[in-house]
């Protein structure tokens, strides 16, 4: 039986994330109209040849939460909210709760984006509080973890991630249900990237922390890399050991550059198949 042997690399092997498959998560942020869900369908139609060798996830904004799930169902891209509220109803004007987005078809929710720490002062308790939630309602939590320039250049970037993992992943909850984004914050949006050696620390230890916690399920929790990702650098980042995947958020609203990526990830993927 063919099976997949590895990550995406031989150090995967050595660091233990045997056989997660890679996984692709495209943020839209708030971008997207009722005349967008024809790049989802036409990721789609790229993809499915590849749907096998990769996850696709798609985050577009709430608008489109349902549709998005429906013209991505046949293709199987999974379709995801980019938040959603602490609370599971009541009085929180223009909140959305989990529940709505898995009514709505969402299988993932994005919690804890430094654009939502930054603008909304969402906190690591928050965001440990939304993925209960997101848990609890069926979705699978994405949590995003990254360092601030400073905190990088003051030499902080191991202890933030420790710190976020700390408070804002919870605990109680399946290995198999969590996802985690190493974003770092100064990365997203800017064209700048860590070098690959600070990318494999930073996931190395993002991974480490997974199995203190887990222990061999720890092993199989993807962890991404978020931050200035485009069809150029994607294979490379993917080939460092422990990235089990990418969250791409200006690169994923072009189709065609997103797809790619997709296709970037199965190949390296199906290098590494055996039998
Ligand atoms: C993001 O918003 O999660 C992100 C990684 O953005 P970008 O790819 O544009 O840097």
């Amino acid at each position: 039986m063919l099976r997949f042997a590895l990550g995406l690399n031989a150090g995967d092997q050595q660091q233990g994330s045997a056989g997660i498959r890679p996984l692709i998560a495209g943020n839209w942020k708030m971008n997207g109209i009722s005349a967008s869900l024809a790049n989802v369908r036409e990721i789609g139609m790229k993809t499915e040849p590849i749907a096998d060798a990769v996850d696709v996830i798609v985050f577009p904004p709430a608008t489109l939460l349902e549709s998005a799930a429906a013209v991505g169902l046949p293709y199987r891209i999974a379709i995801g909210g980019q938040d959603c509220s602490s609370e599971t109803d009541g009085a929180f004007t223009g909140e959305l709760s989990a529940e709505m987005l898995s009514d709505a078809g969402a299988t993932f929710a994005l919690l804890g984006h430094s654009e939502r720490r930054r603008r909304h002062c969402e906190t690591d308790e928050n965001i440990r509080q939304k993925a209960i939630r997101a848990i609890d309602a069926n979705l699978k939590a994405v949590i995003c973890v990254g360092e601030s320039l400073d905190e990088k250049a003051a030499g902080d970037t191991l202890t933030v991630l420790s710190k976020q993992i700390l408070h804002a992943v919870p605990r109680t909850v399946n290995s198999s249900d969590l996802v985690i984004a190493y974003e770092p914050v100064w990365a997203i949006g800017t064209g700048r990237r860590p070098e690959d050696q600070e990318i494999s620390e930073a996931h190395a230890h993002i991974r480490g922390q997974m199995e203190a916690v887990w222990g061999e399920g720890g092993r199989q929790i993807p962890i991404l890399y978020g931050g200035s990702v485009d069809s150029k650098n994607a294979k490379t980042i993917l080939r460092l050991p422990n990235v089990n995947g990418l969250l791409i958020g200006a690169a994923s609203l072009d189709a065609a550059h997103f797809s790619a990526i997709c296709s970037d990830a199965a190949g390296l993927a199906s290098a590494n198949l055996s039998i």
